[in-house]
């Protein structure tokens, strides 16, 4: 469980690149700065959330100002929040929504090195997602079948998968990624090793849309993989937290 006493109590962070936005102290300060929608915040409260941690209180800001992100944070510090809280506040309305201006078509990829941890992933986002119409898709052999049609497809605003699986629907060519805002790699270091690398860039080179964001978020990042990443990143913020007493 993260820290309860605030996001400094107990560990160090370390920003480096241009203009780092300043960080927040609470989840109420965040809605003082940026339009995020109310109920994304309730849910948070809902779950108890009452502060945010290190990760969350540095990175939140930075990917609400649509900067790129490589995050470095320990295993357990809440890294899966401090991407998802940005992505939905910034994608608005559901795509499925009536007042939708954001075009249609996947607008969020989340990758994971592991269908487990994608399903983690995917369970988080459904709590964040609760009260509003999200369409939030745990990227499988059969959730990818149902977007050959194109009414599916239109209204999916968040795929959360390994990077494999979706590689395949690319070559399928069942998946237009043009649209695709916001790409997350999680575990970036497995992410961005020998086994998925060509997968990964793959990817990477779909998604064609000229403002992506991109980020990426792991307990730890050797030096090889940090170099791959800084490589995608653009002018990209990185934040690292380390716990205090190590
Ligand atoms: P990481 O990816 O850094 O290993 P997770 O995102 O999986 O960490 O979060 C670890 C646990 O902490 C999860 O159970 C999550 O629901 C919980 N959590 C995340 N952020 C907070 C917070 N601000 N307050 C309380 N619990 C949180
Ligand atoms: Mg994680």
């Amino acid at each position: 469980e993260p820290e309860e006493d605030g996001p400094t109590q107990k560990h160090r962070v370390t920003t480096k690149g241009s203009d780092v936005p300043q960080h927040i102290d609470s989840f109420e300060a965040l809605r003082e700065r940026y339009p995020v929608p109310q109920r994304l915040l309730a849910n948070l409260a809902d779950n108890s959330y009452k502060h945010p941690t290190g990760i969350q209180s540095y990175g939140i800001p930075i990917l609400m100002e649509s900067r790129d992100l490589a995050a470095i944070s320990p295993t357990g510090t809440g890294k899966t929040l401090s991407y998802l809280l940005p992505i939905m506040s910034n994608l608005g309305s559901p795509a499925s929504g009536s007042n939708s201006d954001a075009g249609v078509g996947v607008r969020a990829i989340v990758l994971a090195p592991t269908r487990e941890l994608a399903h983690q992933i995917y369970n988080e986002c459904l709590k964040l997602a609760v009260g509003r119409k999200w369409r939030v898709i745990l990227f499988s052999k059969a959730t990818a079948s149902t977007l050959g049609d194109k009414n599916v497809r239109d209204k999916v605003d968040i795929i959360i998968s390994t990077p494999l699986r979706l590689v395949a629907s690319i070559q399928e060519g069942n998946l237009d990624l043009n649209n695709v805002r916001h790409l997350v790699l999680d575990e970036a270091d497995r992410m961005l090793d020998s086994e998925f690398l060509s997968q990964v860039q793959e990817i990477v080179a779909a998604c064609t849309h000229p403002t992506i964001q991109k980020a990426v978020f792991s307990a730890t990042l050797p030096a090889g993989a940090e170099k791959l990443a800084m490589g995608m990143l653009r002018n990209p913020i990185r934040v690292v937290v380390g716990l205090k007493d190590t």
